[in-house]
C-alpha cells in the first residue's frame, strides 16, 4: 500500500524508523516533513498529492472525522510517578480534586489518582467537550475535562509535561490549579496567568478600539477550518460600518501577517490558542471571535475611541 507518515515536532526523529519497518512489510512509504500541530492538523492534501491510500497520523487520538483513510497511532509516555508525594504539602487545604492530564498520560491517570485517594482526596475525572476523547483529557482547545467540574471540586492537578495543555484549562476555571511536571519535577500553582492573560486581553481589546480595517484568519487545517465563522464575522464587522477581509493559509505566517500593513487589527476563527499564545507575534492586535464582539459592542455603545 502507498502511505503518507505523519508526525508531530516530537517524533520526527523516528520518523525513518517507522518508515523502514512499514517499508519492510511491502508498502511503499513517504514521510511529510511539513510541521505537524495536532491531529486538527493531517497531511490530507499531501496524502492526496502524491496518491497515497493511507495517512498514518502518529502521536495524537482522530479529532475529527474526515474523508480520507486515515490510521492514529497513539503515543503513550510512561512519566515518573514516584515524586507525586512532595505535591500534597501543595494540595493540604484541599480535599475535593479535579485530575487532568494529555493523551499521553491518560494511561497513568488511575495510578495518580490511587495515589492522590490513599492519601485521603477526594478525585474527579470529567469527560471532555468533543475533541478530547477520554475522560480527565484535555487538549489546548478542549478543557471540557476541567470546566465541567470546575464548581464541584476545591482544586485542580494537571499531571503531564509543559504548561500548554494546562493553559487553556487555568484560564478557563476558577479554581487553585496544580501543575505536577513529573520530568523537570517541577511543582507549581498556575493560577497567576488568570491574571497575566486577563490584562493581555484587556490591553488587545484597547488596542483595536480604533481598528477600520480587520484581517479575519482562516486555516485550511482540516480541524481548524471554520469559514461559516468567518463569513459571519465579515458580515457583521461589515454591518458596523469597518471593512474586513478573509485571510485564508494552511500554515500561518507571521512575517507575512504583519506584511499585510493596510490590517489595522486580526481576528482568528482557526486553532484557538492562536490568539491567547501568538499576540506578541503580530504588530496588530489579535482577536478572538468573543473578543472581536467585545470591541464592536464597545464602539457601538460609544464608549470607546473612534478615530
Ligand atoms: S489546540 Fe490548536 S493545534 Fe492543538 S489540537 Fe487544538 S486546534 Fe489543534
Amino acid at each position: 500500500m502507498k502511505i503518507l507518515l505523519q508526525f508531530p515536532e516530537g517524533l520526527k526523529e523516528r520518523a525513518l524508523s517507522h518508515a523502514r519497518k512499514l517499508e519492510s512489510e511491502g508498502n511503499e512509504v513517504f514521510i511529510s516533513s511539513s510541521p505537524t500541530y495536532g491531529a486538527c492538523d493531517l497531511a490530507i492534501d499531501e496524502a492526496k498529492a502524491i496518491g497515497a491510500e493511507k495517512l498514518v497520523h502518529f502521536g495524537h487520538a482522530e479529532f475529527s472525522k474526515v474523508d480520507f483513510n486515515v490510521e492514529y497511532i497513539s503515543y503513550s509516555i510512561d512519566a515518573p510517578i514516584d515524586k507525586l508525594a512532595d505535591s500534597l504539602p501543595y494540595l493540604e487545604a484541599f480535599r475535593r480534586i479535579g485530575l487532568v492530564t494529555t493523551v499521553q498520560h491518560i494511561h497513568q491517570l488511575d495510578a495518580v489518582k490511587g495515589f492522590y485517594e490513599s492519601h485521603g482526596k477526594e478525585v474527579i475525572t470529567s469527560r471532555p467537550y468533543g475533541f478530547a476523547k477520554k475522560p480527565g483529557q484535555i487538549l489546548g482547545c478542549d478543557i471540557g475535562s476541567a470546566s465541567l467540574i470546575d464548581r464541584d471540586v476545591d482544586a485542580f492537578v494537571y499531571f503531564g509535561g509543559g504548561i500548554f495543555h494546562p493553559l487553556g484549562a487555568v484560564l478557563n476555571t476558577t479554581k487553585p490549579f496544580l501543575a505536577v511536571e513529573p520530568f523537570t519535577r517541577t511543582i507549581e500553582f498556575m493560577d497567576k496567568y488568570r491574571e497575566t492573560y486577563r490584562k493581555r486581553r484587556n490591553g488587545k481589546i484597547a488596542a483595536s478600539l480604533g481598528a477600520r480595517n480587520f484581517g479575519i484568519l482562516v486555516s485550511t487545517k482540516n480541524g481548524q477550518y471554520n469559514m461559516n465563522l468567518a463569513g459571519l464575522l465579515k458580515k457583521r464587522i461589515e454591518a458596523e460600518g469597518f471593512s474586513a477581509a478573509i485571510l485564508v493559509s494552511n500554515n500561518l505566517d507571521f512575517d507575512s501577517l504583519n506584511n499585510m500593513r493596510e490590517f489595522d487589527a486580526f481576528v482568528n476563527t482557526a486553532c484557538p490558542r492562536i490568539a491567547i499564545d501568538d499576540i506578541e507575534r503580530t504588530t496588530k492586535p489579535l482577536l478572538s471571535a468573543n473578543e472581536l464582539n467585545e470591541v464592536l459592542l464597545i464602539l457601538k455603545n460609544g464608549t470607546g475611541k473612534r478615530e
